[in-house]
């Protein structure tokens, strides 16, 4: 296709007035996007091929073809465009063109100027199309990818203070743990709004915005400081951060407990109340279960602890799991009989005559007897309590009942836990006992710790007394008796705590005065006293010269199983 060449002389008038009509034609039926002299000229230019092409000595079988296609360039290549293209065209051209043989050849040309125009259509349409489309799928994947990132958002953010969550928090740990180097150290900490109930009841709606406000502060220590920080929901936050020792963990802990105290407020303008769970260790081989459980864990004790803060140790966690393991024996140690009562004479300091003899419950696993510390407070904790009682009271009550029956009518002293006292059909339990191992009520003494707060289970006691029972305070001296109580209760013996005996044996004075007010006091109140713990000749001897009558120790007996206490009695 020829350019425009400033060299070249003017067209002659004929070419220049068949490319204004042409421009006429084509602004006819359409609009010239380049303005009509741009237009023009450029259809001169257009005209000068076509006339060039007629004229060579040898037919071109391409001529014209590239006129269509430069006319869609033009973007004058619509179907009425080309139409009156080529219309004017087959009137004019042969008006400028002389030989019979160029004449011949001008319906052809016209006839590829169609099929050129029409083919740049096809293949603009195409390119138009694909632009489209490739335009069209760019905006949808950013549409999508847009999505995906705000649901990404949404599931590992938390949606109150959009602190990265729990999901967050555990992706974090397991990278931080794949990536960490063999000494590389990790440390963990949970922190706890205490009184989170009640601060979500007073504080309702603005609820939320504490927890924003608590998020805003967080997340501008993890930036500052580098800490990883989530919130896993309600009360419950963690931090995450890269230590050399525990130190380090300490330091991230204070900063997170003093950014949460001091977000917003707690009821009336008091900072929140933080409690955190610590744990530092290397990270390498670890999970982010083992993490997080380890974490709740110091939590826990420092909860159980009343403290602010809890450090996990693989000692305490090892007891815990062993003390979960043992409470969780008890249903079927129960049903398997292994729980057995020793007993341990109570004595007359003046005759040492056995007058009585305490239960004491004692579990025999194989190969190994367990003690009350290891095992009570647990069946206190799951409820076992109750089976557990009436178990030991129901042989206990069975040993007393065969001990009478063979000539040897001691009374028996038994624990109750002060859960038991809770057990609205205790008094109905005991009367069972008592009916089928036929021992006579007043046999039968019930131990009640001094610590139990006694006044509060008055009714159970009275209870308890009507069955004609005897009931005794036991480790007196230990709890906060309430005096006036006292006088009230149907309480029949206290049992001084052993620690009072011992002290004063060993020569403290105020012991040794407790002691004698105890005694006067008692009198008064018409109890029996048994002073617990004698172990040596030179308690008995200070007992006995106070004017104490009763004693308990292993000086006068040791809890051992049946068999044995009644050889010895004998
Ligand atoms: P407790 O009722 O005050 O029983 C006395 C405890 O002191 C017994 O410990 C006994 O072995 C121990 N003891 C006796 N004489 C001496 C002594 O001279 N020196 C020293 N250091 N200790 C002496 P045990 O058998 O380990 O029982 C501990 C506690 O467990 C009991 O204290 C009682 O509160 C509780 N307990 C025992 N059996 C039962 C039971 O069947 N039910 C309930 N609820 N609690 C029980
Ligand atoms: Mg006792
Ligand atoms: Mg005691």
């Amino acid at each position: 296709m020829a350019d425009s060449d400033a060299a070249s002389p003017p067209p002659p008038p004929a070419v220049q007035e068949t490319a204004r009509r042409w421009t006429a034609a084509v602004a006819a039926v359409g609009f010239l996007p380049a303005g009509r002299a741009r237009t023009r000229a450029s259809l001169e230019l257009l005209l000068h091929d076509l006339l060039a092409a007629l004229r060579a000595p040898e037919p071109d079988q391409t001529a014209g073809h590239g006129v269509g296609v430069r006319l869609v360039e033009l973007r004058m290549g619509s179907p009425a465009a080309i139409g009156a293209t080529i219309a004017l065209l087959a009137e004019r051209l042969p008006r400028l063109v002389s030989g019979a043989s160029d004449h011949e050849r001008i319906p052809s040309v016209l006839g590829r100027i169609a099929a050129g125009a029409s083919s740049a259509q096809r293949t603009a349409a195409v390119r138009a199309a694909e632009t489209l489309n490739r335009a069209e799928k760019l905006h949808w994947r950013r549409v999508f990818a847009d999505q995906q990132d705000r649901l990404r958002r949404q599931q590992l953010h938390d949606p109150y203070s959009l602190l990265p969550n729990r999901a967050h928090l555990y992706d974090h740990l397991t990278e931080r743990i794949t990536e960490a180097a063999e000494t590389g150290r990790l440390g963990v900490c949970l922190l706890s709004i205490g009184d989170f109930g009640q601060l979500s009841d007073a504080h309702g709606d603005a609820l939320d915005e504490l927890l924003a406000g608590i998020g805003a502060r967080l997340d501008r220590l993890a930036t500052d400081d580098g800490h990883f920080v989530a919130h896993l929901g309600d009360d419950l936050f963690a931090v995450v951060t890269a230590t050399a020792s525990l130190d380090d963990l300490v330091k991230a802990a204070d900063q997170a407990r003093s950014a949460i105290a001091g977000s917003g407020s707690g009821t009336r303008g008091t900072p929140l109340r933080v409690v955190d769970g610590l744990v530092e260790e290397p990270a390498a081989g670890t999970s982010p279960d083992r993490w997080i459980r380890d974490a709740r864990r110091a939590l826990s004790w420092a909860r159980q602890d009343g403290h602010e803060r809890g450090v996990f140790e693989p000692g305490r966690a090892a007891d815990d799991l062993r003390r979960q393991n043992t409470a969780a024996a008890i249903p079927d140690a129960l049903e398997n009989r292994e729980f057995v009562c020793h007993y341990q004479p109570i004595v007359d300091l003046n005759t040492d005559r056995v007058m009585g003899v305490e239960a004491l419950a004692r579990w025999q696993q194989p190969g190994r007897l367990l003690v009350p510390r290891d095992f009570i407070a647990l069946a206190e904790q799951n409820g076992m309590i109750h089976r557990l009682g009436a178990a030991v009271l129901h042989q206990a009550c069975r040993q007393a009942a065969a001990w009478r029956a063979g000539g040897l009518p001691l009374v028996m002293s038994v624990n109750v836990s002060p859960y038991q006292l809770t057990d609205p059909d205790l008094t109905a339990t005991i009367a069972g006992v008592l009916e089928s191992t036929a021992l006579p009520a007043d046999q039968l003494q019930l131990e009640i710790t001094e610590s139990a707060a006694v006044e509060r289970y008055e009714h159970v006691l009275r209870n308890l007394a009507s069955l004609g029972v005897r009931i005794a305070l036991d480790d007196f001296g230990t709890g906060f008796a309430n005096f006036a109580a006292l006088t009230r209760l149907p309480i029949t013996c206290a049992k001084l705590d052993r620690r009072f005996i011992q002290e004063a044996a060993a020569g403290s004075d105020p012991a040794l005065a407790m002691l004698r007010h105890l005694l006067g006091l008692f009198d008064r109140l018409h109890f029996t006293v048994v002073a617990e713990g004698i172990e040596t000749e030179a308690q008995q001897y200070l007992l006995t010269g106070l004017g104490y009558r009763y004693g308990q120790g292993f000086l006068l007996g040791r809890p051992q199983p049946a068999e044995l206490l009644a050889e010895h009695l004998r």
